[in-house]
């Protein structure tokens, strides 16, 4: 829905309404259009954000280009001590933060946002960056690398998690010393715009970060089509990752992509089920599946795998749904759109042959309202071929899959398109060495979900999940271009 607000207000709170971040300045689009921001529990109107174009962009990229001489030659210490002050300021307001994300990506509490921790790793790499000395032909010759920041540059994440998202690139990208134009999900953007705000607080100068609001296909595609957008990066569905590739490829941008999964549990005989089983469940359900790293698909020995989907159906009904200021396990789906997918989906798996063990259905009445809600949801008896153990649904519906050995799970684990996350339950050593090394992930988690066990680990996809790594020590390089300098005397001494 497209409404009009001509003044751009900022309240006390963090709340960002009616204003996007360009060159420090709180702005409305050149056209004064806006996009409604809603709480998808129960349809509340939240905020209103600018709705803008490419010329906002264009905007956008030259305040940054203004800001990046600056920003580029401050000392790396200095900018690390920028980042670290954002980072604590977040960490001040955490709770607001937190009650931001929840109320527009409709989400329960999961306990403290992972936000402050993130930028904190990163700003430790700012200072960091580092070349290498190079071997010369002769010893009156110097020889080294530079890493140098691109200049302006452009991201794009999704709405599933803004916060933690905005973060993970903003932070990296800035920390190299470039300044950068981020484009936020229409459905979740007022995080990064509350993020934005605290950063102008802790000193981070104008035009280093800006936000401009708006829909994909304007705002969005105008970002990685405009020629001074020096490298991208984007976070989203592999279908808009492609379009994003297809548009740098004009400009010979470069990017990175962190597209979707489809990601597989596989569950040995003599995993500890008492662990797996709820891992799973919460992986599957938490923020109502929509994760990229979510473990969608259980590929399970067969001797094991009545067991398996016995307890896995236990589990899911314990799940609690309902509002995000509910004490409950799971929210709503994100928005009307997203609802009507993952309905499809299930119908789908039921059309398929799949067996529907628990859930399917669309919780109704009292607290449920308006929100776009689903039950959680567990097929049984789903074979490789079909489209819900291919294609991600973004939603909490689990497939499992029975295979007879390690040969065939390996095959099913790593038959897809996808190859973001792959998670093993086993209680062997062998198996899980194997496993890791067979599976086609840019992550794999042996006895936990989500890879989510380690600090600073890179995150990415292999296949079509995308390339380029965000979130570990090298994330900050992925923001540079190596630059080889040789030199010789102006007069040759040997
Ligand atoms: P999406 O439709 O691809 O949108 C992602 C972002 O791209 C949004 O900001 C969207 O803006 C923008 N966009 C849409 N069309 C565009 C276009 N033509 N040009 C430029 N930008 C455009 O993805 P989504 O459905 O919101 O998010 C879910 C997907 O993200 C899933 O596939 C999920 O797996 C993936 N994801 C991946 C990771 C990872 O790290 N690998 C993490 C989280 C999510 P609007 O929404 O405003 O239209
Ligand atoms: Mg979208």
């Amino acid at each position: 829905m497209t409404i009009t607000t001509p003044n751009p207000t900022l309240t006390d709170s963090l709340l960002v309404d009616g204003a996007q971040l360009i060159g420090g300045e709180w702005v409305p689009s050149h056209t004064a259009r806006t996009i409604e921001v809603i709480n998808p529990a129960n349809r509340e109107h939240l905020a209103s954000v600018p709705r803008s174009d490419a010329s906002d962009i264009d905007a956008a990229v030259e305040a940054a280009e203004r800001a990046f001489p600056a920003w580029r030659d401050l000392n790396a210490t200095a900018r690390a001590a920028l980042l670290f002050r954002w980072a604590a300021l977040i960490e001040d307001n955490l709770a607001e933060l937190d009650q931001l994300e929840s109320q527009e990506v409709g989400r329960p509490h999961w306990g403290p946002p992972p936000m402050a921790g993130q930028l904190r790793f990163i700003a430790g790499q700012a200072d960091k960056v580092q070349g290498v000395s190079l071997p010369t032909y002769s010893p009156d010759a110097l020889g080294f690398t530079l890493r140098e920041p691109y200049g302006v540059v452009g991201a794009i994440i999704p709405w599933n998690a803004p916060g933690p998202m905005f973060v993970t690139e903003v932070g990296a990208a800035i920390a190299a010393g470039n300044t950068i134009v981020m484009k936020p999900a229409e459905d979740a953007p007022l995080t990064p715009l509350a993020l934005a705000r605290l950063s102008i607080q802790a000193g981070i100068p104008a035009g280093v970060i800006n936000v401009v609001t708006g829909y994909g296909h304007e705002a969005g595609a105008a970002l990685p089509a405009h020629p001074r957008i020096r490298r991208m990066g984007f976070t989203g569905s592999p279908f808009t990752g492609s379009l994003i590739m297809a548009a740098c490829a004009e400009n010979l941008t470069p990017l990175h992509l962190e597209l979707g999964g489809k990601s597989p549990q596989v569950v040995f005989p003599d995993a500890d089920l008492d662990v797996a089983v709820p891992a799973m469940v919460s992986g599957i359900t938490l923020n109502t599946g929509q994760i990229c790293a979510a473990g969608s698909r259980v590929v399970v020995l067969r001797s094991v795998h009545d067991e398996l989907v016995e307890r896995l159906a236990t589990q899911m009904q314990k799940i609690t749904v309902g509002p995000w200021n509910q004490p409950v396990n799971m929210g709503p789906l994100i928005n009307e759109k997203q609802h009507d997918r993952v309905l499809g989906y299930i119908e789908a798996g039921k059309d398929a042959g799949a067996e529907l063990v628990t859930g399917g259905g669309v919780p109704r009445g009292g607290d449920y309202g308006d929100g776009f809600f689903v039950e959680p949801t567990l097929f049984d008896g789903v074979s490789p071929d079909m489209k819900i153990a291919r294609e991600e649904i973004f939603g909490p519906v689990l497939s499992v899959i029975a295979v007879d050995d390690e040969r065939e799970a390996i095959e099913v684990a790593n038959g897809t398109d996808y190859g973001l996350v792959a998670s093993v339950w086993t209680r062997d050593v062998g198996t899980a060495i194997r496993m890791s090394r067979a599976l086609q992930a840019g992550q794999v988690a042996v006895n936990n979900a989500l890879g989510a066990a380690v600090i600073g680990g890179p995150f990415g996809g292999y296949k079509s999940s995308g390339f380029g790594r965000t979130m570990g020590a090298d994330s900050v390089l992925e923001w540079t271009q190596v630059k080889t300098v040789s030199m010789r005397p102006a007069t040759p001494t040997l």
